[in-house]
């Protein structure tokens, strides 16, 4: 099998489709990409062993589809990056999955310019490589590598998840399965970065021959969205729940036509309640959530559409506040720490397993058997079943915070915090503390022209949760800081606001 010979298919049964487009604009059809990717492949043969690794350090681009596939069809593995990584980072990952070629758009070529063997997009090299003569896709087993997923890395050392073309076969049929069909003439925008979740989200659309569609600015722009959303119909795309709450607060978004909006994927990291309700009334129930991570693409748990349109049935609120339901054939648990199945209703360790889950870390077999361990992916994420078999997430366990010997998930603090009408983003950490060993601190955002007083705050904290969970100290921030894939950065948070506290510790 190869993920490849799909765009060949195509070739062949949907040849004048649009494949991929910029803007308002069809840049290669399916007959076309199809050529394209046979004569690349060629071009990457000559520069690349079989097997070999071949970096991507791109923004969001129309090559990046082609370069992808390419890379495939020539038996080569792919080692997408995040396009604002520092270049200290691009070299560790360069280095760590020892690549044999590094394809870059222009813009940050100069940061991976110290690989010997660079071809960037859009120059005579770049041309002369495409051109060359068209070669067969090199069949692969299932179990081999097609991309190395680098952790995104808000901690530690990024690792390369080995996803295998079978991984991402799977993670592509059960988009069907579980979070929204595919037909002809829908369009998946990449208005999210391509090495991550957008990336691993064209696939299903390209196996049913659907347009993907790069937005020019190559970023997430919601007044651009809302301008493809005129040109573009039966459009989805997938976005962090940041960016999604971008859009919802953009008026020019917000005031534009949504009839060709047909699904927005968020996840890859917590949606608060309010913030998806506020989104619904917007947007209607156009949206499906996914939960899952670089160690199994995207593809843990889900909340397909139709439940998000089911605001009658019963518990439909804490239902919203779940990630979901088990992928289809995939197997998720709920482990205490000493990797035991714990009943429903208690809270520990999240961990899967199924053929969506990685082979393992890239040269890294201690992580790699940890992480893997009983041959079960420990997630690193915190939560518990209910009794409907939705599954909730509290936190990742090192953002617990752990005060008086009592664990405090700081999702429930941030989703009540996010109730005042005055509170446009939030973040709960933990600080240390001498004497309870960590205490709550919220770093909050106001909509624009707000004041909001920390009183306020505290009051509606002591009318939802318990005394001890409510934060003993508020700093208020103009934005909360995220990287690239619109996650909040905790550790960043953590450094500058988690120091040994002088806030006083009100009655617990
Ligand atoms: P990454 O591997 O960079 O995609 O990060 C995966 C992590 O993002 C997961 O382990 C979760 O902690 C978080 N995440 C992903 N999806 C969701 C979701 N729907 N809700 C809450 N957190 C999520």
């Amino acid at each position: 099998m190869n993920l490849a010979a799909w765009v060949q298919k195509h070739g062949r049964d949907a040849a004048s489709r649009p494949a991929i487009s910029v803007g308002a604009t069809v840049h290669l059809s399916y007959g076309q990409w199809a050529a394209r990717s046979a004569t690349l492949a060629t071009g990457l043969r000559k520069l690349c062993g079989p097997g070999e690794r071949v970096a991507l350090a791109m923004t969001n681009h129309p090559s990046y589809l082609e370069a992808l596939v390419a890379i495939w069809h020539a038996g080569l593995v792919a080692v997408p990056m995040n396009a604002k990584l520092h270049h200290d980072e691009f070299r560790y990952i360069v280095e760590h999955a020892e690549t044999s070629l590094v394809i870059a758009t222009p813009d940050i070529a100069a940061a991976v310019a110290f690989h010997p063997r660079l071809l960037v997009i859009d120059t005579p090299e770049w041309r002369r490589t495409c051109a060359g003569d068209a070669m067969a896709v090199t069949p692969r087993r299932p179990e081999d590598p097609a991309w190395l997923f680098y952790t995104s890395g808000t901690t530690g050392r990024p690792k390369g998840a080995m996803l295998t073309h079978r991984n991402l076969l799977m993670a592509s049929l059960s988009y069907y399965a579980d979070v929204d069909a595919v037909g002809p003439g829908d369009a998946i925008m990449h208005a999210a970065p391509m090495s991550h979740g957008s990336g691993i989200y064209a696939l299903p659309f390209i196996a049913q021959a659907a347009n993907n569609l790069v937005p020019e600015s190559h970023s997430f722009n919601p007044a651009e969205i809302a301008e493809l959303l005129k040109r573009w119909r039966q459009v989805s795309f997938f976005a962090a729940p940041t960016m999604v709450m971008r859009l919802v607060n953009d008026s020019t978004f917000a005031g534009s036509d949504h009839r060709n909006l047909k699904t927005i994927v968020y996840g890859g990291g917590p949606m608060h309640l309010e913030d998806l309700l506020r989104a619904m009334q917007l947007l209607g129930p156009r949206f499906a959530q996914i939960y899952g991570q670089g160690e199994a693409p995207m593809t843990i748990t889900a909340l397909s559409k139709a439940l998000h349109s089911e605001p009658t049935r019963p518990r439909w609120r804490e239902i919203m506040s779940s990630v979901g339901l088990p992928r289809t054939d995939v197997d998720v648990q709920v482990f205490d720490a000493e990797d035991r199945e714990l009943p429903t209703g208690e809270i520990g360790e999240v961990v899967c397993r199924g053929d969506v889950v990685m082979a393992g870390y890239w040269r890294d077999p201690a992580a790699t058997g940890a992480t893997l361990r009983g041959g079960w992916l420990h997630t690193g994420d915190i939560g518990c079943f209910d009794a409907e078999g939705f599954l909730t997430l509290k936190d990742r366990s090192k953002d617990v915070i752990i005060s008086g010997g009592s664990n405090i998930y700081p999702r429930e603090v941030e989703e009540v915090l996010l109730r005042h009408p005055g509170v446009l983003e939030v973040s709960v950490i933990g600080r240390r503390h001498p004497e309870w060993g960590e205490e709550v601190v919220a770093c909050v955002v106001l909509h624009a022209g707000q004041t909001v007083s920390e009183r306020e705050l505290d009051g509606l904290c002591l009318s939802a949760i318990a005394r001890f969970k409510r934060p003993r100290a508020y700093v208020f921030l103009d934005a909360l800081p995220k990287n690239n894939y619109g996650k909040v950065l905790k550790t960043q948070l953590r450094q500058e606001h988690g120091q040994l506290g002088s806030a006083s510790t009100p009655g617990r």
